[in-house]
C-alpha cells in the first residue's frame, strides 16, 4: 500500500491520521507538537524531522496544519515538501486557507511536475475523530479520483467541486453559513432565556422545524453544558471569516452579515476568548443581556 506522509496532528489532523492507519494505510508523519508524534508513533507511524523527509518518503502528502502561512512554509519554505517531494506524486492540503494561497503553491509544485488537491473538512472534531467528515475537493478530476480511497478513510462525504482552489472556496462558504448559524442561534437562545423560557425546552421544541439545523444539535447542548473548550477555536473562525470576507471584496461580493459576525468575534478576542470554541459567540449576547444560558 501507498505511503502516505501527513503533517499536522492537531485536534483535527491526530484523529483523521489514526483513521489512515485503521484504514491500513502506512504513515509518515510530522508535527511540532512531539507528543501528538508520539502518539501517531505508538500506533506504527514513522517519525520525520522535516517536511523535506516526509516527501522523499512517501508519494502522497496531506498536510492540516491551521492557516495559509504554515501550509505556505510547510510546503515552499526552507526544507520544504518542494524540496523532497518527487514527480508524479501528489501533495493534498486538508488545512482551511485562502484559495488564493493553494493556486500559488499549486502553481509552484505544478514546475516539478507534482500535483495539488485542495481538500479542506468540514464536520470538526467529533466527525474527525468517527471518520464521518465532510471533504470539499479542488484539483483535476483525475487526481481527485486517485486520492478518492484515501479521503474516504477519513470521511462520509467526499465531493470535487472544481479545479484547484475550489475546494477552498467552497470552505468558505461552509464557514460564513456556520458562524452566521452560529449568531442566530446565540440571538435566539439569550432572548428566550431572558424571556423566561427554558432553553433546552426551546431546543427540544425547534430543533424538528424549519429552525433545526446541524449546527444548532452541534452548539445548543454544549452552550448549555457551558463547554467553551474547543472544539473550532475562535481565532481559527476569525481567519476563515477574514479569507471569505477578502476573497469575496476581491471579486465584488459585500457580505454583511458576515461581517458584523467578524465583529462579534473580535470583541471575543479582545475578552480574551480567541482560544476558545466557537460556540463562545453566545458570551458575546449574554454580556449585552446579562443573561446566560444554561440547563
Ligand atoms: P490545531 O491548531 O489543533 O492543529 C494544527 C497543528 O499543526 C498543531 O498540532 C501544530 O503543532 C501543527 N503545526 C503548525 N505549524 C506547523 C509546522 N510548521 N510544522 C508542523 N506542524 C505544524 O488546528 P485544527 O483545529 O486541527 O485545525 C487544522 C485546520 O483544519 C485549520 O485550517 C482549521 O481551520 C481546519 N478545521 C478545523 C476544524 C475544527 O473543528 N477544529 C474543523 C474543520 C476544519
Amino acid at each position: 500500500m501507498e505511503k502516505i506522509g501527513f503533517i499536522g496532528l492537531g485536534i483535527m489532523g491526530k484523529p483523521m491520521s489514526k483513521n489512515l492507519i485503521k484504514a491500513g494505510y502506512k504513515l509518515v508523519v510530522l508535527d511540532l507538537n512531539l507528543r501528538a508524534v508520539e502518539e501517531l508513533a505508538a500506533l506504527g507511524a514513522e517519525v520525520a524531522s522535516t517536511p523535506r523527509e516526509v516527501a522523499a518518503d512517501c508519494s502522497i502528502i496531506i498536510t492540516m496544519l491551521p492557516d495559509s502561512p504554515q501550509v505556505k512554509e510547510v510546503a515552499l519554505g526552507n526544507n520544504g515538501i518542494i524540496e523532497g517531494i518527487k514527480t508524479g506524486c501528489v501533495f493534498i492540503d486538508m488545512s482551511s486557507i485562502s484559495p488564493i494561497v493553494s493556486r500559488e503553491i499549486a502553481a509552484r509544485l505544478e514546475e516539478k511536475g507534482v500535483e495539488m488537491l485542495d481538500a479542506p473538512v468540514s464536520g470538526g472534531e467529533p466527525k474527525a475523530i468517527d471518520g464521518t467528515l465532510s471533504v470539499m475537493v479542488g484539483g483535476e478530476k483525475e487526481i481527485f479520483d486517485k486520492a478518492f480511497p484515501i479521503l474516504k478513510a477519513m470521511a462520509a462525504s467526499v465531493v470535487h467541486t472544481g479545479s484547484i482552489g475550489a475546494g477552498n472556496v467552497t470552505k468558505l462558504a461552509n464557514q460564513i453559513i456556520v458562524a452566521i448559524n452560529i449568531a442566530a442561534m446565540s440571538e435566539a437562545l439569550v432572548m428566550a432565556t431572558k424571556a423566561g423560557v427554558e432553553p433546552e425546552l426551546v431546543y427540544k421544541a425547534i430543533r424538528g422545524g424549519l429552525a433545526g439545523s446541524t449546527v444548532l444539535d452541534a452548539k445548543a447542548p454544549l452552550v448549555m453544558d457551558r463547554k467553551f473548550n474547543p472544539g473550532f477555536r475562535i481565532k481559527l473562525h476569525i481567519k476563515d471569516l477574514n479569507n471569505a470576507l477578502t476573497t469575496a471584496h476581491e471579486i465584488g461580493v459585500p457580505l454583511p452579515l458576515t461581517a458584523a459576525v467578524m465583529e462579534i468575534m473580535q470583541a471575543l478576542k479582545v475578552d480574551g476568548m480567541s482560544e476558545n470554541d466557537h460556540g463562545s459567540l453566545i458570551r458575546y449576547y449574554e454580556k449585552l443581556a446579562k443573561t446566560e444560558v444554561k440547563r
